[in-house]
């Protein structure tokens, strides 16, 4: 399953948050795995056209995609030069797919600040400081490794990664994480065998007291700020909120989130752009016994998402029936569908879009 590491300085709300995760009703319970480490919470993406095919189809069984969210905690100035939990903390950052950066952005004299005053920029920047001195460690050592090979010229593709590593030395240089770096595919191919800490995807976490959940406050304009200028996304929540919701009913939420002047819980929210930051989509499959929300990357083909499924679909795939969801809901069944001629029949070329229903046919 894909992975999101919750980082962020202490006392900013990340238990809060990932409490809020595990304790919700998002939280997958039908998991399959039966022993998850105590800082993975494994949550449901929520999708509201699953439950209405469900309804249509008859289905006896909903299963929707997951997402792993992974709380990462110890980050403190100096982590990069094995400071604190340094080195454990790097390395359990280095296996998510996305960086989800808590942001204090509530004022509580209450509750201490490690740098002795509220600024989300300021601790920003001492978080990406230090994946940013990790990544400058990993690209200098890599150098050293391949430099000989160029010099030597023994292996073609050590000129290109090494022009690679110094276009994400300077960029690192001039204060910018690698994530903004605009690459071509080849150089993505290469970036992605560095495992570079900055180089994947960020969403910020603005954490607000509930006053603020209507409107921004000036902390969190200034992350939406900072998140512009840096290819990133931000999501408003308040993670006491959260937690304070997880026993609550649907209803019970939305009525009281409606009253702070929120339209959705930050959560689920939070779970959406996961979702979108990983280049993710879904399509479904339907029946009277399941159905399925199938998670895959957005421009995989009929074969590859099949392969989601069973890696015999992927294999023996022939063809497959696809409409997509958007005419489902409109015409209410599959048979109306076909009758409308909006069921297609498409083959191995296909690319599969959002919110298709898919059924694929296949050799054994
Ligand atoms: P962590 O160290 O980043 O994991 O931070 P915690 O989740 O333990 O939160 C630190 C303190 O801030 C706790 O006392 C939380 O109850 C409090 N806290 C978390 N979120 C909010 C919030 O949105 N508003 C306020 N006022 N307090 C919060």
């Amino acid at each position: 399953a894909l992975k999101v590491g919750i980082v962020g300085l202490p006392n900013v709300g990340k238990s809060t948050l990932f409490n809020a995760i595990t304790n919700s009703k998002v939280e997958a319970a039908n998991y399959p795995f039966a022993t998850i480490e105590p800082n993975v919470g494994v949550v449901e993406v929520p999708d509201k056209r699953i439950d209405f095919l469900a309804e249509k189809f008859g289905s006896k069984k909903i299963l929707r995609t997951t997402i792993e969210f992974v709380d990462i905690a110890g980050l403190i100035a100096g982590a990069s030069k094995g400071e604190g939990l340094g080195n454990a903390f790097l390395a359990n950052i280095r296996e998510t797919d996305a960086i989800c950066e808590v942001v204090r952005c509530f004022d509580d004299k209450d509750i201490t600040h490690v740098e002795g005053s509220v600024d989300p920029i300021r601790d920003i920047q001492i978080i990406n400081l230090e994946l940013m001195y990790a990544d400058e460690a990993t690209i200098d050592k890599r150098m050293a490794k391949v430099l000989p090979k160029v010099k030597s010229n023994t292996d073609k593709d050590a000129k290109a990664e090494y022009a690679l590593l110094e276009k994400c030395k300077q960029t690192l240089t001039d204060g910018k994480l690698l994530n903004t770096l605009e690459l071509s595919d080849e150089e993505n191919k290469i970036l992605k065998g560095f495992q570079l800490l900055t180089a994947k995807p960020f969403i910020y976490v603005a954490n607000v007291g509930d006053d603020d959940l209507a409107e921004d406050n000036k902390y969190v304009k200034e992350v939406r700020q900072f998140a512009e200028e840096n290819n990133a996304k931000v999501v408003k929540i308040c993670a006491k909120i959260e937690e304070d919701l997880t026993e609550a009913s649907d209803e019970e939420k939305r009525e009281f989130l409606k009253d702070l002047g929120a339209n959705q819980t930050g959560l689920d929210e939070l779970i959406q752009v996961a979702y979108q930051t990983l280049g993710l989509i879904t399509y479904f499959t339907a029946g009277p016994q399941e159905a399925r929300a199938w998670q895959i990357k957005q421009g995989w083909t009929a074969p590859q998402a099949a392969g989601a499924i069973h890696t015999d679909f992927e294999k023996g795939f022939i063809k497959a029936d696809v409409y997509s969801y958007a005419d489902f809901e409109k015409l209410g069944s599959e048979k109306a569908v076909k009758d409308a001629g909006k069921m297609r029949l498409e083959g191995k070329g296909y690319v599969v879009e959002d919110g298709d229903v898919c059924f694929f046919k296949f050799n054994r």
